[in-house]
């Protein structure tokens, strides 16, 4: 047997792994993430490295390949944990090793750090205050000196911006006093959210029973190992339970990671982790610098941190002790990387927790139907929340039909039921939020007047419009002439929806002159802080409505908000994908949960084509478990994940014929090695067929055993190594997709 050794596990150096021949009398130590002793460079000088991987071929004449010397120690550094985990995401997922490690060991830059200068006082308060007095004694003397000393010694340090900019006191005063050893001038790295901005009380409150209930729960089956699927309402106080998990971690001397979608990662929720861990706590977020991200990273291995919060990177953070990881909004799309490997931070999550005995805990509203049917399995053990805190009413949902309302001749965007319901808010001066569900605008056409969504006769996902005017299932590839005329009703009023923010916020100006809108979609969130000015002044009552995308139903607190409008609940129904009316399910539900979150009861009134939809009558009612129940059905029934799993083999080339010969040829060894309970459907054109003068191809494999798929995987890809053929072509795995290519 062959390993695969790194001597350096920094960023630049990861593509280049030796290869060692592994002793007799170490095989079965060695694995991947292993430390070990090696001869290395001329003089076989011994050092040690990391294996990456292993293997059963040389790459040279074998006589060639020096041997490993020893393992120095079979402690798990926490460089070896990522290395194996890296290694099991290369796996599982498809990739290079390479493209694994690099997703799972932060990028080590060096920049220029920035730093924060502070300026402080070297004598104490009394002695400050004699030198001033001394000095005032002077004539002439200087002012703005006078001036630095007071405020030093009324307000402590000070940032030096503080006093050069809002004091405008030179610099060359504050260096004078230095140098006459009065002041001293310190440096301090500077990360993004620091806790001197916040107000650093924290609000401590009793835990509802609930809550101690679900908390007892956990701490009587910790031992079990199993990972948490907490399930609980919006608002029901999961973030509290969180704080509690992680300060127990704390106190045991462990750390913590809290992943959070990106979309999410908002001021209101940093700050109460902030306010209950203060300087133990850091954030990462995808606006970092690779250098800010490594200096982060850095800090959790030495130990100056211990928790981290941040988007599905964030799970990577070098933990030495690693005692829980908690995966809020667990459902959310953004645990999957679209970058290979495409790996998903609920799996990878789990099997990080497992590597390193620590718990995981995945929170929502609105479980995923993987979560939730593992839990139903036993894999997991749920905890429940049915009631939000303080006994506050969930919002009472209207379901209102918009092909009546065509039917009366109302052809805006506003049913009379909400133009009503905001008519009645904007008098009581109470806050108003419409929900614009965008996904899915893209292709998929539905008539108007009653309600139908052209589908595949095969697969039972909607079509979508190609701009040739063809209607394709990307599933199987059947394809067929777009309709003039609904095939059911034979509406005329039959096509792909569109409708923006822009045209509901004008739409309300006309309708309310003086109103005042905020919109928060991808155009006006552009800017660094795009997202928090609009939400704090939203916050703040300076709108009194607020139109958006699904930004705006993501876990913010307005206490203001007595009404949700969502314009068009079925859009994402439409989407040529099988989790379309998942993600319907849990977008109208979070929508929903944004109403009536302070005193005053909140409404919701859903607008949609389908009123009879079980996504949205379930949704109305907030009622999960008859949801989980029809979808479970229908998925199995189709056998969909999570009643089974589907590999994506994605086959791009800038040479047309290249991409269609290959994937059939793929297609063959596929069907070749004829893998039990397989079945393949495609080669079949992408959703988008042809991007960027790239042309997309896909095969689906279905199978009920993931490691059947992963076989074919690994199969496909040691064929493609031998394969010259494929050189214009690039082959790429997506194993249980959430969006469809
Ligand atoms: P979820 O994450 O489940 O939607 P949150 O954790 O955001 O719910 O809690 C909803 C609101 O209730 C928050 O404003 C929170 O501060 C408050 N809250 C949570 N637990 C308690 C409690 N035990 N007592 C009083 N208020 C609480
Ligand atoms: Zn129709
Ligand atoms: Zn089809």
């Amino acid at each position: 047997m062959y390993a695969d050794v790194i001597i350096d596990i920094s960023h630049e150096k990861l593509d280049r792994p030796f290869q060692y021949a592994i002793p007799k009398h170490l095989e079965d130590k060695i694995r991947p993430g292993s430390r070990v002793v090696i001869p290395f460079g001329r003089g076989d000088r011994q050092i040690e490295g990391f294996v990456t991987g292993l293997s059963y071929t040389p790459e040279i004449e074998p006589e060639r390949i020096k041997e490993i010397i020893g393992t120095p120690s079979d402690e798990m550094s926490i460089e070896a944990q990522l290395i194996g985990l890296a290694a099991w995401m290369k796996s599982h997922y498809g990739g290079t090793m390479t493209q694994a490690l690099k997703t799972v060991i932060p990028v080590k830059k060096k920049e220029a750090h920035k730093n924060q200068k502070y300026v402080s006082l070297v004598p104490d308060e009394k002695a400050a205050k004699d030198i001033l007095d001394d000095m005032c004694g002077k004539k002439n003397h200087s002012i703005p000196k006078e001036r630095l000393l007071r405020a030093l010694i009324e307000d402590g340090t000070m940032p030096w911006e503080a006093i050069t900019i809002k004091l405008n006191i030179p610099s060359a005063a504050i260096r004078d006093l230095e140098k006459k050893g009065v002041v001293k001038v310190t440096q301090e790295r500077r990360y993004r959210l620091t806790t001197d901005s916040l107000d650093t009380d924290d609000r401590r409150v009793e835990l509802t029973e609930e809550q101690k209930q679900v908390l007892k729960e956990y701490h009587d089956t910790l031992d079990e190992k199993k990972p948490y699927l907490l399930y609980g309402v919006t608002g029901s106080g999961k973030t509290e339970v969180y704080l509690q998990m992680i300060e127990e971690v704390i106190a045991r001397g462990q750390q913590a990671i809290v992943l959070i979608p990106e979309i999410s990662l908002t001021y209101q929720t940093l700050a109460r982790f902030y306010r209950r861990f203060g300087e133990k706590v850091s954030t990462i977020n995808s606006r970092l610098s690779p250098g800010e991200r490594y200096d982060q990273f850095e800090r959790a291995k030495k130990g100056e941190l211990s928790v981290m919060i941040g988007p599905r990177s964030a799970l990577f953070t070098p933990f030495p002790d690693l005692g829980i990881i908690i995966m809020d909004e667990e459902h959310d799309d953004s645990y999957k990387s679209e970058q290979i490997p495409r790996y998903h931070a609920r799996e990878t999550a789990v099997h990080r927790g497992e590597m390193c005995g620590a718990t995981v805990v995945l929170g929502s509203a609105t479980p995923s139907m993987e979560s939730f049917s593992r839990a139903q399995a036993g894999e997991y053990r749920a905890l429940r929340m049915a009631h939000r805190v303080s006994e506050k009413k969930l919002p009472s949902c209207r379901i209102v039909d918009m092909r009546e309302e065509l039917k009366h001749g109302n052809r805006t965007m506003f049913s009379e039921e909400l133009a009503e319901a905001i008519r009645d808010r904007l008098l009581k001066k109470e806050q108003i939020m419409l929900f614009l569900n965008r996904r899915g605008l893209v292709s998929s056409v539905s008539c108007r007047e009653c309600g139908h969504v052209v589908k595949c006769p095969h697969c039972d996902v909607s079509l979508s419009l190609h701009r040739d005017g063809m209607l394709t299932c990307h599933y199987c590839g059947y394809t067929t002439p777009n309709v003039k005329n609904c095939p059911k009703c034979g509406s005329r009023y039959i096509r792909g929806f569109r409708a923006g923010t822009q045209s509901i916020e004008e739409a309300l100006i006309k309708e309310h002159p003086g109103i005042r809108v905020l919109r928060m979609d991808a155009d006006t969130t552009k800017g660094k802080d795009g997202h928090r000015s609009i939400l704090e002044a939203f916050a703040n009552r300076q709108a009194d409505v607020l139109v958006g995308t699904q930004m705006i139903v993501k876990g913010h607190d307005f206490p203001g908000v007595t009404l949700m409008g969502i314009m068009v609940a079925d859009i994402s129904l439409n989407v040529s994908d099988y989790r379309g009316t998942e993600r319907t399910f849990q977008m109208l539900t979070q929508a929903a949960g944004r109403a009536g979150r302070g005193d005053i009861p909140g409404d919701v009134v859903i607008q949609t084509y389908q009123p009879d939809n079980y996504s949205v009558v379930t949704a109305a009612a907030q009622d999960y478990d008859s949801f989980y129940e029809k979808e479970a059905a229908f998925r199995r029934l189709m056998k969909y994940p999570p009643f089974s799993h589907l590999l994506c083999i994605q086959i791009t080339s800038e040479d047309e014929a290249q991409a269609d010969g290959r994937a059939a040829q793929l297609k063959d060894l596929i069907t070749e090695l004829s893998v039990i309970g397989s079945k393949v459907m495609g080669p079949s054109e992408a959703l988008i067929g042809k991007l960027r003068d790239v042309y997309r191809r896909v095969i689906y494999i279905r199978n009920d055993d993931v490691n059947r798929l992963v076989l074919i995987k690994d199969e496909i890809e040691r064929y493609l190594l031998n394969d010259k053929g494929f050189k214009k072509v690039y082959v790429s795995f997506d194993l249980d997709p959430m969006n469809m290519m």
